[in-house]
């Protein structure tokens, strides 16, 4: 027996015979977990979907800065008329 925390709620449960890569679910969030060490017991999220949207988000930061440099263009061109 050993006692694990889930990283999600911070809830402590106690897996029978954990070994390194067991996906386990909480038992109080229903979580998917991984084992990623066993001295002391770790668990991770099992779920990596949340890296993909830290992609998306940078993405979203760039087309910001996009429009900025629109808005420097026309400046540009008003410039050009004087
Ligand atoms: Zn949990």
């Amino acid at each position: 027996m050993a006692r694990a925390i889930c990283p999600e709620c911070d809830v402590v449960f106690e897996l029978i015979a954990p070994h390194l890569g067991q996906l386990v679910d909480c038992p109080a969030c229903d979580q998917p977990l991984e084992v990623i060490g066993l001295n002391p017991l770790e668990l991770d999220w099992a779920d990596t979907e949340d890296d993909f949207d830290f992609d998306l988000d940078e993405d979203e930061d760039f087309e910001l800065d996009d429009e900025d440099l629109d808005l420097d263009d026309d400046d540009l061109e008003d410039e050009i008329d004087y």
